[in-house]
């Protein structure tokens, strides 16, 4: 988006608005004016007509008085300038005129004349004897004796109407000159304006080029009005936030698998050193093979691990909505951590009750399961004891394993689902921990649309609880 271009549409947009209202105004006044010109021409004419259709020189209207010009004068004080008068009889024929229009240049309407006569109304007519650019306008006043309505002859007053084209023509001038010079001041106003309204959003998309990966810290100045513009920043800032934050989790993420996998992988390569340095016997090679392997699991098992992290993040991984029997689950599960607790010195009891079915995917379910009691039975010393309890909720099914272990720090428990985060260090790494165990509970807790919360004190133990929705 290029800030110029946008100023320049919208001042277009402007000037088009801005234009098509002005064109209307000048219509608006052209045609107004128009018509008030004619009609005050027309007001003229019908004075006059009514003024001489009262006068001796309509008594007679098939009769030329010899001095019509003269008597007409007089009637006025002045002679009519431009005006011409002509005095028709019922049949139309002239009866008396001025001089000042040929007799045959205005060709009388018989027609008309005979309406006038039958329905003793005015009729005004615009004729163009003169050429289509003179028009001549005249009134047709029917003749009536006093206080009779029978018409009697018909008074004709025409005049040009040259000047009122004339003003016509002036007028169309002035819109001529006016409008493109009003247009350009507009257009110049309008593109300062744009710009001065753009100027923040210039300053935005500057400061916006500038910020890559090196400098993801840098914000935009929110300007003081609470506006569209500061609005428009504080969205920014806010997205840049996020990036930022996500950003230090991805590099903070590689830089702690490196080095997960790279304790292994050193163990691994001092043992292979060492096994062929020199002869060694059949049992020497057996063991370092045998310890090879199990640092070779421990990465298949980290980068598996990560791998199911990280088709969760992309949303790859379409969570299955099978029913899930969570009482069947546990009891094919329980056996096995009874023997692990068992040879360890734990008590692990159960308390299954029936509960409602859960709809998910039931590997990603165990596998839970799996991580949480293996957690309370890593973290828990000799002589502790883990729990696990199964029951219905109001939002659906609780899974709580509970167990009388180390506990977690209160300041630690924010950041024990964050990847490669272990609160006991040695303990966890001892126990081939990778810090990853409870990300991926998260994840398949998100992807259920349950919750997960943890209550723990150091010291006395810690428990999980799980909650799964089941509509
Ligand atoms: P790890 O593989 O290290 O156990 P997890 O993601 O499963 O990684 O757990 C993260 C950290 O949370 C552990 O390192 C441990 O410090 C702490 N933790 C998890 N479960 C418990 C528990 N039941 N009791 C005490 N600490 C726990």
């Amino acid at each position: 988006m290029r800030p110029v271009g946008v100023r320049g549409k919208l001042t277009a947009w402007y000037i088009l608005v801005f234009g098509v209202v002005l064109a209307c105004f000048c219509i608006s006044i052209y045609v107004m004016m128009e018509s008030k010109l004619l009609c005050s021409v027309d007001r003229r004419l019908q004075t006059m007509a009514e003024l001489i259709s009262k006068t001796e020189l309509c008594a007679v209207p098939n009769f030329l008085p010899p001095d019509f010009e003269r008597r007409l004068n007089r009637i006025f004080g002045t002679r009519p300038v431009g005006k011409f008068v002509r005095v028709l009889d019922l049949a139309g024929e002239i009866g008396s005129r001025t001089d000042n229009l040929e007799e045959d240049k205005i060709p009388v309407n018989k027609d008309l004349v005979r309406q006038v006569v039958a329905s003793g109304e005015i009729v005004f007519e615009t004729q163009y004897p003169l050429g289509p650019k003179i028009p001549i306008r005249f009134i047709n006043f029917p003749v009536k004796r006093f206080n009779q309505n029978k018409v009697h002859g018909v008074v004709q007053v025409g005049t040009s109407l040259e000047f009122v084209r004339e003003s016509m023509r002036n007028l169309v001038v002035v819109f001529l000159v006016l409008v493109p010079s009003l247009l350009f001041a507009a257009a110049l106003v309008g593109f300062f304006l744009a710009g001065k309204a753009f100027k923040p959003i210039r300053e935005i998309a500057r400061t916006t080029r500038h910020i890559t990966v090196n400098n993801l810290d840098e914000r935009i100045t929110v300007p003081a009005a609470r506006d569209d513009i500061g609005e428009l920043a504080s969205t920014i800032n806010g997205m840049l936030d996020r990036l930022s934050l996500s950003f230090q989790k991805t590099t903070q993420f590689t830089a702690d698998a490196s080095h997960e996998l790279r304790t292994p992988l050193t163990i691994m390569q001092g043992e292979l050193e060492i096994a062929l340095r020199g002869e060694r016997s059949v049992e020497e090679y057996i063991e370092t093979l045998g310890s090879s392997l199990e640092e070779v699991e421990r990465m298949s098992k980290i980068v598996n691990d990560l791998l199911l992290l990280s088709k969760s993040d992309m949303g790859h991984e379409v969570t299955r909505r099978d029913p899930v029997d969570l009482v069947t689950l546990l009891d094919s599960l329980l056996p096995h951590f009874k023997i692990l607790a068992e040879a360890q010195q734990i008590e692990l009891s159960s308390s299954l009750v029936e509960v409602d079915t859960v709809f998910g995917d039931q590997l990603r379910l165990r596998q839970l399961l799996v991580n949480l009691l293996t957690n309370a039975i890593r973290y828990t010393a000799a002589g502790g004891k883990v729990d696990l309890t199964l029951r219905n909720i109001d939002s659906g099914v609780e899974i709580a394993v509970a167990d009388t272990g180390i506990g977690i720090p209160a300041e630690d428990i924010p950041r024990i689902f964050d990847r490669f985060y272990r609160a006991d260090k040695a303990r966890s790494r001892q126990y081939g921990g990778s810090g990853l165990g409870l990300s991926i509970v998260k994840s398949i807790v998100n992807a259920h649309e349950g919750s997960i919360t943890v209550d723990s004190v150091v010291g006395d133990g810690s428990v999980f609880k799980v909650t799964l929705p089941t509509g």
